[in-house]
């Protein structure tokens, strides 16, 4: 059948029509209000391909080894050029027309959206929902064009690699294509059944004028409700400034952000009898599917529609009919507190708690994990930790980062907040206590203890009760935001990076894009220095290496931006690996070879990390952004840019920076702008440790870290006055923005955007928010 009408699909007709489409006809058979509209099944797609001949085609070349971009490309013409079958295009303008005829008033050339439903489109795992087009207001005149475009949105590049990845068989993803009538909101917006955080009966509605996408996408803060059901009262409610409107050109059909008239900028947006309406909508919907909902609605011409709906991922069992007082006392408290910002502590050995601490260090990374220890003095004998074990060494190194993972809890002699195993163990949400100096002569092999990393202690047994084997700890579902939309603020919140494995749980924070990708792990993990590694497979098989990490993380969060830095490891963590012994003997290698100086110096790695870059832009990622670590003046900056110049890069085009990480840097600002950047990010772990003349590795000075230190501070806030005068964009991705204090003072400072650990995104969002809002109530007060 070439195409079936949305009101005669069921969920069991998912293989036929994809999930979006079989969810609509559920909603639809329940009698929910969908706006009509038809499918062309996934068997159209499939015939087309055979009939034409042109699938055998399409699948030869994804399986020849010339390249997976020439491939897509490839799979994409050959769809986008050759002709459907004229019964086919007949059948799908004749339902067309019979929609246009569908209500009351026909209408001979209904605009329509026209939305891919793939039928492995719908698997959990959101990075790979959304990818194949969706294209809104099409008339009959391109109908079958964008059809086409849906089909050959099966083969972008992105998806094609995101099959690779995952193990997807090319062929056996059919497409299907929802062709529905427009629903022309005047105004739209969201819907939580129950409050999402605390699963309170409470409904949530957020709403603004014109289409929904602005509300969806961020671009308009919605005013925002809390509803208590029975009967429907409005018990809370903000009404925000909606400055613009999503809306359809009535000439064109082009949808397009427009300015709100003054009246309507600060009215409420839905009136009581519509909060009633959606109300009883929300009831339907969660029976029907015996769940709490997260709805997209519109109202048209007085009418409610909904446009899609999910379960709430974020109410867990049990949560649901909990009032939110009893709720938040449920929260578990195993997780050692993963919802609040890490806390930079070394407890006070004098006021520790209980007599059973064995070692104390810094709270490195928050959670709390019982195991046995697993002492790794040396690198072959890592097999040892298995699942569930406290890997306890003196430093970890980059190889260590598999058992890393299986560990239950690491616990290090060495280092401090802002060393690499750190920043990994937080990463991956690991608990992690560092800088203990003894833990490797105290504790015992196969010891069972306790690893609090919130209290920066490792204790002696197992808790009287093991709060953490009841609770299911789930680190993706940890770090998402509680509230329905997550704050809406003007400075954007990002996240840090260093493991690729790590770009799931880093967008699901619903971070604005990644403000620091840390190269050093994906090259550290080779087992080989860069110019070993060049050296025994060639410049091509090193480019590869980072354009497979840098793409993974980029694909995570396309369109979110995502700034990957050029490599920046200090000798010392070369060392141990193939080629290290090469590596100079440096007295301080913080104060050393590393960063913008190395790659100066040993050009050719560094032109192969360009070349990644290159690559990546010319395969159409244009969320990428470069930045340079480490420059202290424009001389720095002028050298690289001409390298990158050299490997093609346009400095002019792409989107590049630098990080503030020296003194130097900070005061020499204005010409270090003009060299054309477009961004600074402060690296506050190094400029902190060289304006306070402070090892950040040395556990020995840890007291004496401070990035809010006045000097520091004075240096951040003089330079972000500069760049805002010259229109560079500021951010910070050290370990200090997580710190609340840091984030008032870098918003009040005006910085553009602050990047912090997966862990803290969420607490930062909400400090921002709190920020943003005092200031806008002191300038008028
Ligand atoms: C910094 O110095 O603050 C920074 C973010 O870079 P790294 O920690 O990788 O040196
Ligand atoms: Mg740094």
């Amino acid at each position: 059948m070439t195409v079936r009408w949305i009101d005669d699909l069921r969920s069991t007709d998912l293989d036929a029509v994809g999930g979006k489409a079989a969810s609509l006809g559920e909603l639809t058979a329940a009698g929910l209000p969908v706006p009509p509209g038809f499918v062309v099944t996934a068997s159209t797609y499939r015939t087309f391909l055979e009939t034409t001949g042109i699938g055998s085609e399409i699948f030869d070349a994804l399986a020849a080894d010339d390249g997976l971009a020439a491939a897509a490309e490839t799979a994409r013409e050959l769809i986008v050029e050759t002709p459907v079958p004229d019964e086919v295009r007949e059948e799908i303008l004749a339902a067309y027309r019979e929609l246009g005829s569908d209500d009351d008033e026909t209408d001979a050339d209904p605009f329509v959206a026209v939305r891919s439903s793939a039928t492995a489109e719908d698997l959990p795992d959101a990075s790979f929902a959304g990818q194949y087009e969706t294209i809104l207001n099409v008339t009959a005149e391109d109908l079958i064009d964008r059809i086409k475009e849906c089909w050959a949105s099966l083969f972008s590049e992105r998806a094609v690699h995101y099959r690779n990845n995952h193990g997807f068989d090319h062929e056996a993803v059919d497409i299907a294509v929802v062709v529905q009538r427009m629903v022309d909101a005047e105004k739209s917006g969201v819907m939580f059944t129950r409050h999402p955080s605390t699963g309170d009966r409470q409904m949530i509605v957020e709403s603004a004028w014109g289409l929904g996408e602005a509300v969806v996408s961020g671009m308009v803060s919605p005013d925002h409700y809390e509803i208590d059901p029975e009967p429907p009262t409005v018990v809370e409610s903000t009404v925000a400034d909606k400055k613009q409107q999503m809306v359809k050109d009535p000439e064109t059909g082009e949808t397009a952000l427009q300015p709100v008239d003054d009246e309507r900028r600060t009215a409420r947006v839905v009136t009581d009898e519509e909060i009633e309406q959606l109300v009883g909508l929300g009831q339907r919907v969660e029976d029907h599917y015996g769940e709490p909902q997260d709805v997209e609605w519109a109202i048209a011409d007085g009418e409610l529609f909904m446009l899609q709906s999910r379960p709430i991922t974020t109410i867990s069992e049990g949560d649901s009919g909990a009032t939110p007082a009893e709720a938040s006392a449920e929260q578990p408290t195993a997780n050692g507190g993963q919802n609040s910002p890490p806390q930079e502590t070394v407890t006070d050995p004098d006021t520790g708690t209980g007599d059973d601490v064995l070692v104390r260090g810094v709270s490195a990374s928050p959670g709390t994990a019982s195991g046995e220890v697993r002492l790794i003095r040396k690198l072959d004998h890592l097999d040892q930790v298995t699942e569930g074990d406290v890997l306890v060494s003196s430093m970890t190194t980059p190889d260590m980062v598999p058992a890393m993972q299986r560990a239950a809890a690491i616990v290090t002699d060495e280092g401090g907040m802002t060393s690499h195993s750190a920043i990994v163990s937080r990463e991956m949400g690991v608990p992690a206590v560092v800088g203990t100096r003894t833990a490797t002569e105290v504790l015992d092999h196969a010891q069972q203890v306790t690893v609090d990393g919130e209290m920066g202690t490792v204790s002696e047994g197992r808790p009287a009760v093991d709060v953490a084997a009841e609770t299911e700890y789930d680190p993706v579902e940890s770090v998402r935001p509680q509230t329905p939309v997550k704050p809406m603020t003007a400075t954007e919140v990002k996240v840090n990076l260093s493991i690729p494995e790590a770009a799931e749980r880093a967008a699901a924070t619903g971070a604005d894009g990644v403000g620091l990708l840390r190269i050093e792990h994906m090259v550290l993990s080779l087992g080989k220095t860069p110019e070993q590694y060049i050296a025994d497979h060639g410049e091509d098989a090193f480019i590869d290496q980072l354009v497979d990490g840098i793409r993974t993380v980029a694909e995570a969060f396309y369109p979110r931006p995502v700034r990957a830095r050029t490599l920046d490891a200090p000798t010392d963590e070369f060392r141990d690996l193939d080629g290290g012994s090469d590596e100079p003997h440096e007295h301080n290698p913080m104060l050393g070879y590393r960063g913008i100086r190395r790659s100066l110096d040993k050009p050719d790695p560094f032109r192969c990390e360009l070349r990644a870059f290159r690559r990546l832009f010319d395969a159409g990622y244009d969320n990428v952004e470069l930045m340079l670590p480490l420059v202290n003046d424009s001389e720095d900056v002028d050298r690289a840019k001409r390298h990158l110049e050299a490997v093609g890069i346009d400095p002019a085009k792409a989107r590049w920076g630098v990080m503030v990480e020296t003194p130097a840097s900070a005061l020499l600002i204005e010409e270090i702008a003009a060299e054309g950047i477009d961004f600074v990010s402060f690296g506050t772990n190094d400029l902190t440790q060289y304006t306070l003349a402070v090892d950040r590795n040395n556990e020995y000075v840890t007291d004496r870290f401070d990035e809010l230190h006045p000097g520091v501070l004075s240096l951040i806030e003089s330079t972000i006055e500069t760049c805002r005068e010259l229109g560079v964009d500021t951010s910070i991705c050290g370990q200090a923005a997580s710190k609340p204090e840091m984030v008032d003072f870098l918003v009040e400072a005006g910085i553009s955007s602050i990047s912090a650990n997966i862990d803290a995104v969420r607490d930062v969002q909400h400090e921002v928010k709190r920020i943003e809002q005092r200031l806008l109530l002191d300038s008028v007060r």
